[in-house]
Protein backbone atom coordinates (compact mmCIF):
# COMPACT_ATOMS: atom_id res chain seq x y z
CA UNK A 1 0.00 0.00 0.00
CA UNK A 2 1.04 3.40 -1.20
CA UNK A 3 0.12 5.92 1.51
CA UNK A 4 -0.77 9.32 0.73
CA UNK A 5 2.33 11.89 1.12
CA UNK A 6 2.44 14.03 4.87
CA UNK A 7 0.80 17.47 4.17
CA UNK A 8 4.22 20.13 3.90
CA UNK A 9 2.88 22.18 7.08
CA UNK A 10 2.62 18.90 8.94
CA UNK A 11 6.43 18.23 7.92
CA UNK A 12 7.45 21.55 8.44
CA UNK A 13 6.10 22.55 11.52
CA UNK A 14 7.26 19.09 13.02
CA UNK A 15 10.71 19.59 12.07
CA UNK A 16 11.18 21.87 15.01
CA UNK A 17 9.70 18.79 17.82
CA UNK A 18 13.12 18.72 19.17
CA UNK A 19 13.29 22.35 20.41
CA UNK A 20 10.47 21.19 22.28
CA UNK A 21 11.71 17.64 23.63
CA UNK A 22 13.81 18.52 26.14
CA UNK A 23 11.80 21.45 28.04
CA UNK A 24 8.38 19.09 27.59
CA UNK A 25 10.43 16.10 29.33
CA UNK A 26 11.40 18.36 32.09
CA UNK A 27 7.84 19.71 32.63
CA UNK A 28 6.29 15.99 32.22
CA UNK A 29 8.53 14.95 34.72
CA UNK A 30 8.06 17.56 37.28
CA UNK A 31 4.02 17.49 36.85
CA UNK A 32 4.51 13.81 37.48
CA UNK A 33 6.63 14.52 40.72
CA UNK A 34 3.88 17.14 42.02
CA UNK A 35 0.40 15.81 41.04
CA UNK A 36 -2.99 17.91 42.74
CA UNK A 37 -6.37 16.04 42.64
CA UNK A 38 -9.22 17.06 41.11
CA UNK A 39 -10.43 20.50 41.49
CA UNK A 40 -6.74 21.61 43.15
CA UNK A 41 -4.43 22.23 40.36
CA UNK A 42 -3.16 25.46 41.52
CA UNK A 43 0.41 25.08 41.09
CA UNK A 44 -0.31 22.81 37.97
CA UNK A 45 -2.37 25.69 36.27
CA UNK A 46 0.33 28.35 37.08
CA UNK A 47 2.88 26.18 35.36
CA UNK A 48 0.78 25.51 31.96
CA UNK A 49 0.11 29.51 32.65
CA UNK A 50 3.94 30.65 32.83
CA UNK A 51 4.39 27.98 29.50
CA UNK A 52 2.13 29.25 27.46
CA UNK A 53 2.76 32.82 28.27
CA UNK A 54 6.77 32.10 27.17
CA UNK A 55 5.07 30.35 23.87
CA UNK A 56 3.60 33.89 22.80
CA UNK A 57 -0.20 32.47 23.27
CA UNK A 58 -3.57 34.35 24.62
CA UNK A 59 -3.93 33.13 28.10
CA UNK A 60 -7.19 32.91 30.26
CA UNK A 61 -6.71 31.49 33.77
CA UNK A 62 -9.18 30.62 36.62
CA UNK A 63 -11.92 29.47 33.79
CA UNK A 64 -14.48 27.01 35.63
CA UNK A 65 -12.00 27.14 38.96
CA UNK A 66 -8.24 26.07 38.10
CA UNK A 67 -9.06 25.73 34.07
CA UNK A 68 -6.47 27.47 31.90
CA UNK A 69 -7.33 28.05 28.11
CA UNK A 70 -4.01 29.36 25.51
CA UNK A 71 -5.35 31.00 22.27
CA UNK A 72 -3.42 30.96 19.30
CA UNK A 73 -4.97 33.49 17.06
CA UNK A 74 -3.37 33.44 13.58
CA UNK A 75 -6.01 34.68 11.15
CA UNK A 76 -9.22 33.62 9.27
CA UNK A 77 -9.30 30.10 9.23
CA UNK A 78 -11.16 27.35 11.34
CA UNK A 79 -10.80 27.21 14.37
CA UNK A 80 -9.73 23.97 16.43
CA UNK A 81 -10.12 23.22 20.32
CA UNK A 82 -7.03 20.53 21.48
CA UNK A 83 -8.24 19.62 25.16
CA UNK A 84 -6.10 17.70 27.69
CA UNK A 85 -7.28 16.97 31.79
CA UNK A 86 -4.55 17.79 34.28
CA UNK A 87 -5.81 16.10 38.00
CA UNK A 88 -4.47 13.57 39.50
CA UNK A 89 -5.35 10.57 41.66
CA UNK A 90 -5.44 9.71 45.75
CA UNK A 91 -2.92 7.10 44.92
CA UNK A 92 0.18 6.31 46.67
CA UNK A 93 2.64 5.35 43.68
CA UNK A 94 4.72 2.29 42.99
CA UNK A 95 6.66 2.24 39.80
CA UNK A 96 10.25 3.42 41.61
CA UNK A 97 10.56 6.04 39.02
CA UNK A 98 13.15 8.65 40.25
CA UNK A 99 10.48 11.56 39.26
CA UNK A 100 8.29 9.55 41.61
CA UNK A 101 5.43 11.75 43.18
CA UNK A 102 5.93 11.48 47.19
CA UNK A 103 3.09 14.26 47.54
CA UNK A 104 0.41 13.72 50.16
CA UNK A 105 -2.81 16.21 51.17
CA UNK A 106 -5.53 16.35 53.41
CA UNK A 107 -8.57 15.28 52.14
CA UNK A 108 -11.97 16.68 53.28
CA UNK A 109 -12.37 14.43 55.85
CA UNK A 110 -8.81 15.35 57.81
CA UNK A 111 -7.18 11.87 56.79
CA UNK A 112 -3.59 11.95 54.95
CA UNK A 113 -3.81 10.37 51.16
CA UNK A 114 -0.88 10.00 48.62
CA UNK A 115 -1.46 12.02 45.37
CA UNK A 116 -0.14 10.39 41.94
CA UNK A 117 -0.36 11.05 38.13
CA UNK A 118 -1.87 7.43 37.66
CA UNK A 119 -3.97 7.79 34.41
CA UNK A 120 -1.40 10.11 32.79
CA UNK A 121 -3.01 13.69 32.75
CA UNK A 122 0.50 15.15 33.45
CA UNK A 123 1.62 13.48 29.98
CA UNK A 124 -1.26 15.40 28.27
CA UNK A 125 -0.51 18.03 29.46
CA UNK A 126 3.40 18.08 28.42
CA UNK A 127 2.08 16.66 24.80
CA UNK A 128 -0.59 19.44 24.42
CA UNK A 129 1.88 22.51 25.34
CA UNK A 130 4.26 21.14 23.17
CA UNK A 131 1.83 21.02 19.98
CA UNK A 132 0.85 24.71 21.04
CA UNK A 133 4.08 25.91 20.89
CA UNK A 134 5.28 24.39 17.86
CA UNK A 135 2.16 25.44 16.31
CA UNK A 136 2.25 28.74 18.36
CA UNK A 137 5.96 29.32 16.43
CA UNK A 138 5.16 27.87 12.99
CA UNK A 139 2.06 30.30 12.15
CA UNK A 140 3.46 31.57 8.72
CA UNK A 141 2.14 27.53 7.90
CA UNK A 142 -1.47 27.90 8.58
CA UNK A 143 -4.07 29.64 9.55
CA UNK A 144 -7.21 30.31 11.63
CA UNK A 145 -7.39 29.47 15.16
CA UNK A 146 -6.03 26.92 18.23
CA UNK A 147 -7.68 27.17 20.81
CA UNK A 148 -5.50 24.59 24.08
CA UNK A 149 -8.07 23.51 26.52
CA UNK A 150 -6.29 22.33 30.19
CA UNK A 151 -9.16 20.94 31.70
CA UNK A 152 -9.26 20.42 35.58
CA UNK A 153 -11.24 17.67 37.46
CA UNK A 154 -11.78 15.00 34.74
CA UNK A 155 -11.60 12.28 37.14
CA UNK A 156 -14.49 13.78 39.68
CA UNK A 157 -16.48 14.08 36.07
CA UNK A 158 -17.43 17.71 36.60
CA UNK A 159 -14.66 19.99 35.39
CA UNK A 160 -15.45 19.67 32.07
CA UNK A 161 -18.78 21.07 33.38
CA UNK A 162 -17.19 23.26 35.06
CA UNK A 163 -15.29 25.14 32.22
CA UNK A 164 -18.33 25.66 30.40
CA UNK A 165 -20.30 26.94 33.19
CA UNK A 166 -17.14 29.71 33.94
CA UNK A 167 -17.65 30.88 30.80
CA UNK A 168 -15.53 28.93 28.41
CA UNK A 169 -17.66 29.61 25.33
CA UNK A 170 -17.55 33.44 26.21
CA UNK A 171 -14.14 33.57 25.28
CA UNK A 172 -13.43 31.71 21.96
CA UNK A 173 -14.96 31.90 18.63
CA UNK A 174 -16.87 29.89 17.03
CA UNK A 175 -15.06 25.87 17.69
CA UNK A 176 -15.38 24.06 14.50
CA UNK A 177 -14.21 21.00 16.02
CA UNK A 178 -12.95 19.50 19.40
CA UNK A 179 -10.21 16.55 19.99
CA UNK A 180 -8.61 14.71 23.06
CA UNK A 181 -6.74 12.42 23.39
CA UNK A 182 -5.96 9.59 26.38
CA UNK A 183 -2.45 7.47 27.60
CA UNK A 184 -3.77 4.04 27.45
CA UNK A 185 -2.24 0.45 28.21
CA UNK A 186 -0.61 -0.03 24.81
CA UNK A 187 2.61 -0.13 23.20
CA UNK A 188 4.04 3.35 23.14
CA UNK A 189 4.37 5.09 19.59
CA UNK A 190 1.00 3.86 18.27
CA UNK A 191 -2.09 5.84 18.07
CA UNK A 192 -5.80 4.39 17.64
CA UNK A 193 -9.07 5.77 16.74
CA UNK A 194 -12.56 4.46 17.05
CA UNK A 195 -15.71 5.73 15.33
CA UNK A 196 -18.99 6.39 17.23
CA UNK A 197 -19.30 4.92 21.01
CA UNK A 198 -16.05 4.47 22.20
CA UNK A 199 -16.12 4.97 26.52
CA UNK A 200 -18.61 4.46 28.43
CA UNK A 201 -21.61 6.95 30.00
CA UNK A 202 -20.88 6.21 33.43
CA UNK A 203 -23.47 7.17 36.63
CA UNK A 204 -23.64 6.35 40.07
CA UNK A 205 -26.39 6.17 41.96
CA UNK A 206 -27.55 6.30 45.64
CA UNK A 207 -30.60 5.27 46.73
CA UNK A 208 -32.11 5.47 50.00
CA UNK A 209 -35.56 2.94 50.63
CA UNK A 210 -37.24 3.70 53.87
CA UNK A 211 -38.98 1.37 55.93
CA UNK A 212 -40.44 1.25 60.15
CA UNK A 213 -37.76 0.63 62.39
CA UNK A 214 -38.95 -2.03 65.29
CA UNK A 215 -37.31 -4.22 68.04
CA UNK A 216 -35.88 -7.58 66.40
CA UNK A 217 -37.93 -9.71 68.35
CA UNK A 218 -41.37 -8.11 66.69
CA UNK A 219 -40.69 -8.08 62.85
CA UNK A 220 -44.71 -7.67 62.78
CA UNK A 221 -44.14 -4.00 64.11
CA UNK A 222 -41.41 -3.30 61.23
CA UNK A 223 -41.40 -2.86 57.64
CA UNK A 224 -37.74 -4.12 57.13
CA UNK A 225 -35.69 -1.90 54.68
CA UNK A 226 -32.70 -5.04 55.45
CA UNK A 227 -35.44 -7.19 53.31
CA UNK A 228 -36.52 -4.62 51.09
CA UNK A 229 -33.06 -3.71 49.95
CA UNK A 230 -32.55 -7.46 49.67
CA UNK A 231 -34.83 -7.95 46.94
CA UNK A 232 -34.04 -5.11 45.12
CA UNK A 233 -30.10 -6.16 44.61
CA UNK A 234 -31.62 -9.31 43.61
CA UNK A 235 -34.26 -8.15 41.02
CA UNK A 236 -32.43 -5.56 39.71
CA UNK A 237 -29.82 -8.30 37.90
CA UNK A 238 -32.82 -8.71 35.74
CA UNK A 239 -32.38 -5.60 34.11
CA UNK A 240 -29.19 -6.39 32.17
CA UNK A 241 -30.25 -10.76 31.96
CA UNK A 242 -33.87 -9.85 31.15
CA UNK A 243 -34.23 -6.47 30.12
CA UNK A 244 -30.96 -5.87 27.55
CA UNK A 245 -30.54 -7.01 24.22
CA UNK A 246 -27.99 -9.61 24.22
CA UNK A 247 -24.93 -8.35 22.92
CA UNK A 248 -25.59 -4.57 24.04
CA UNK A 249 -22.91 -3.55 26.86
CA UNK A 250 -24.42 -2.67 30.03
CA UNK A 251 -23.37 -2.68 33.39
CA UNK A 252 -25.14 -2.82 36.98
CA UNK A 253 -23.24 -2.79 39.74
CA UNK A 254 -24.58 -2.78 43.15
CA UNK A 255 -20.96 -1.72 44.95
CA UNK A 256 -22.55 -0.67 48.50
CA UNK A 257 -25.66 -1.75 50.34
CA UNK A 258 -26.01 -0.32 53.72
CA UNK A 259 -28.26 -1.10 56.81
CA UNK A 260 -28.84 -1.10 60.40
CA UNK A 261 -26.16 -1.32 63.61
CA UNK A 262 -27.28 -3.78 65.48
CA UNK A 263 -28.55 -7.66 65.17
CA UNK A 264 -31.51 -6.70 67.34
CA UNK A 265 -32.64 -3.89 66.23
CA UNK A 266 -35.00 -3.51 62.67
CA UNK A 267 -33.30 0.02 60.81
CA UNK A 268 -35.65 2.30 59.35
CA UNK A 269 -33.84 2.64 56.32
CA UNK A 270 -31.07 1.54 53.76
CA UNK A 271 -29.07 2.41 51.30
CA UNK A 272 -28.06 1.24 47.94
CA UNK A 273 -25.32 2.58 45.41
CA UNK A 274 -25.01 0.89 42.00
CA UNK A 275 -22.38 2.09 39.33
CA UNK A 276 -24.15 1.94 35.52
CA UNK A 277 -22.30 1.95 32.45
CA UNK A 278 -24.17 2.27 29.36
CA UNK A 279 -22.89 3.00 25.21
CA UNK A 280 -25.76 4.51 23.83
CA UNK A 281 -28.52 7.19 25.43
CA UNK A 282 -30.93 5.40 24.97
CA UNK A 283 -29.90 2.08 26.70
CA UNK A 284 -28.73 4.48 29.87
CA UNK A 285 -32.41 6.32 29.84
CA UNK A 286 -33.85 2.73 29.87
CA UNK A 287 -31.43 1.33 32.28
CA UNK A 288 -32.34 4.17 34.44
CA UNK A 289 -36.09 3.51 34.27
CA UNK A 290 -36.21 0.04 34.95
CA UNK A 291 -34.04 0.72 38.02
CA UNK A 292 -36.37 3.59 39.35
CA UNK A 293 -39.49 0.80 38.07
CA UNK A 294 -38.30 -2.01 40.28
CA UNK A 295 -37.48 0.12 43.34
CA UNK A 296 -40.50 1.30 43.42
CA UNK A 297 -42.08 -1.74 43.02
CA UNK A 298 -40.40 -3.40 45.60
CA UNK A 299 -41.18 -0.08 47.63
CA UNK A 300 -44.75 -0.81 47.64
CA UNK A 301 -44.53 -4.87 47.78
CA UNK A 302 -42.63 -4.20 51.10
CA UNK A 303 -45.65 -1.30 52.40
CA UNK A 304 -42.76 0.99 52.50
CA UNK A 305 -44.14 4.23 54.39
CA UNK A 306 -42.70 7.02 52.18
CA UNK A 307 -41.13 6.75 48.36
CA UNK A 308 -37.91 5.93 47.75
CA UNK A 309 -35.28 8.88 47.41
CA UNK A 310 -32.65 8.98 44.14
CA UNK A 311 -29.37 10.74 44.31
CA UNK A 312 -27.94 10.18 40.88
CA UNK A 313 -24.07 11.48 41.41
CA UNK A 314 -20.50 11.14 39.51
CA UNK A 315 -22.00 11.16 36.29
CA UNK A 316 -19.59 10.70 32.56
CA UNK A 317 -21.49 11.45 29.54
CA UNK A 318 -21.30 8.40 26.78
CA UNK A 319 -18.54 9.71 24.20
CA UNK A 320 -19.57 9.07 20.82
CA UNK A 321 -16.71 10.46 18.27
CA UNK A 322 -18.22 12.18 15.19
CA UNK A 323 -17.60 9.60 12.48
CA UNK A 324 -16.75 12.21 9.58
CA UNK A 325 -14.15 14.04 11.97
CA UNK A 326 -12.90 10.46 13.24
CA UNK A 327 -12.38 9.58 9.58
CA UNK A 328 -10.51 12.94 8.99
CA UNK A 329 -8.54 12.16 12.49
CA UNK A 330 -7.82 8.82 10.96
CA UNK A 331 -6.24 9.68 7.54
CA UNK A 332 -4.09 12.37 8.37
CA UNK A 333 -2.75 9.51 11.42
CA UNK A 334 -2.52 6.65 8.42
CA UNK A 335 -0.33 9.67 6.59
CA UNK A 336 2.16 10.70 9.18
CA UNK A 337 2.29 7.14 11.01
CA UNK A 338 1.74 4.88 8.46
CA UNK A 339 1.46 1.05 10.49
CA UNK A 340 1.38 3.01 13.98
CA UNK A 341 -1.63 3.84 13.63
CA UNK A 342 -5.13 1.89 13.39
CA UNK A 343 -7.87 1.05 15.02
CA UNK A 344 -8.79 0.94 18.71
CA UNK A 345 -11.89 -0.93 19.75
CA UNK A 346 -14.03 0.62 22.41
CA UNK A 347 -13.09 1.19 26.29
CA UNK A 348 -15.08 0.32 29.24
CA UNK A 349 -13.74 3.41 30.82
CA UNK A 350 -15.58 7.31 30.96
CA UNK A 351 -14.58 10.17 30.34
CA UNK A 352 -16.34 14.16 30.47
CA UNK A 353 -13.88 15.94 27.83
CA UNK A 354 -17.81 15.59 25.64
CA UNK A 355 -19.43 17.63 28.03
CA UNK A 356 -17.38 20.89 26.34
CA UNK A 357 -18.03 19.98 22.39
CA UNK A 358 -21.74 18.79 23.35
CA UNK A 359 -22.14 22.38 25.11
CA UNK A 360 -20.48 24.41 22.29
CA UNK A 361 -22.79 21.89 19.59
CA UNK A 362 -19.84 20.49 17.53
CA UNK A 363 -18.07 17.57 16.66
CA UNK A 364 -15.66 15.39 18.16
CA UNK A 365 -12.48 12.44 18.63
CA UNK A 366 -11.02 11.13 21.26
CA UNK A 367 -8.00 8.81 20.32
CA UNK A 368 -5.69 6.88 22.07
CA UNK A 369 -2.39 7.19 22.13
CA UNK A 370 0.28 3.74 24.00
CA UNK A 371 2.26 4.22 27.15
CA UNK A 372 4.14 1.34 27.12
CA UNK A 373 7.69 0.38 26.98
CA UNK A 374 7.43 -1.43 23.65
CA UNK A 375 9.56 -4.06 24.52
CA UNK A 376 8.14 -4.90 27.67
CA UNK A 377 4.26 -5.01 25.75
CA UNK A 378 6.01 -7.29 22.97
CA UNK A 379 6.59 -9.77 25.67
CA UNK A 380 3.69 -9.71 27.36
CA UNK A 381 1.38 -9.78 24.21
CA UNK A 382 3.61 -13.23 23.62
CA UNK A 383 3.71 -14.78 26.75
CA UNK A 384 -0.62 -14.36 27.16
CA UNK A 385 -0.08 -12.00 29.61
CA UNK A 386 -0.70 -8.59 29.12
CA UNK A 387 -3.39 -8.11 31.61
CA UNK A 388 -1.75 -9.95 34.20
CA UNK A 389 1.78 -7.67 33.44
CA UNK A 390 0.81 -4.07 31.52
CA UNK A 391 0.20 -1.64 34.66
CA UNK A 392 -3.59 -0.08 33.83
CA UNK A 393 -4.46 3.50 33.73
CA UNK A 394 -5.43 4.08 37.73
CA UNK A 395 -2.57 1.53 39.18
CA UNK A 396 0.36 3.09 41.32
CA UNK A 397 2.56 1.27 38.39
CA UNK A 398 1.30 3.31 35.47
CA UNK A 399 3.63 5.64 34.14
CA UNK A 400 4.17 5.81 30.60
CA UNK A 401 7.67 5.75 29.13
CA UNK A 402 8.72 9.20 28.53
CA UNK A 403 9.79 8.12 24.94
CA UNK A 404 8.10 7.92 22.62
CA UNK A 405 4.94 8.23 23.93
CA UNK A 406 5.80 12.32 24.56
CA UNK A 407 6.96 12.77 20.67
CA UNK A 408 3.96 10.65 19.56
CA UNK A 409 1.84 12.86 21.60
CA UNK A 410 2.78 15.93 20.66
CA UNK A 411 2.71 14.80 16.87
CA UNK A 412 -0.69 13.37 16.89
CA UNK A 413 -2.39 16.95 18.24
CA UNK A 414 -0.53 18.59 15.25
CA UNK A 415 -1.31 15.89 12.54
CA UNK A 416 -4.73 16.08 13.90
CA UNK A 417 -5.03 19.91 14.30
CA UNK A 418 -3.40 20.92 10.86
CA UNK A 419 -6.07 18.30 9.08
CA UNK A 420 -8.32 21.59 10.16
CA UNK A 421 -6.56 24.19 9.79
CA UNK A 422 -6.10 26.28 6.33
CA UNK A 423 -2.99 26.19 4.38
CA UNK A 424 -1.29 29.67 4.34
CA UNK A 425 -2.48 32.11 2.12
CA UNK A 426 -0.53 32.44 -1.03
CA UNK A 427 1.89 35.47 -1.68
CA UNK A 428 0.31 38.54 -2.94
CA UNK A 429 -3.32 37.36 -1.55
ZN1 LIG B 1 -8.50 8.33 35.10
ZN1 LIG C 1 -7.65 9.80 32.56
Amino acid sequence: MTLPPVPSAVATVLSDLGTVRTWAADFYRDLHAHPELSHQEHATAAKIGARLSASDVELHTGVGGTGVVGLVRNGKGPVVMLRADMDALPVAEATGLDYASTTTVTDGDGREVSVMHACGHDMHVACLLGAVHLLATSRSRWRGTVVAVFQPAEETGDGARAMIDGGLAGLLPEVDVALAQHVLPASAGVVGTHAGPTLSAADSLRITVHGRGAHGSMPEASVDPVVLAAMIVVRLQTVVARETRPGEPVVVTVGSLRAGTKSNVIPDHAVIELNIRSYSEQTRAATLDAIRRIVDGECRASGSPSPADYDLFDHFPLTENDPETTQRVAAAFTSFFGDRSGPMPAQSASEDFSDIPTALGIPYCYWGIGGTDPQLYRRAEQAGRVAQDIPVNHSALFAPVIQPTLDTGIEAMVVAALAWLAPPQAAGQ
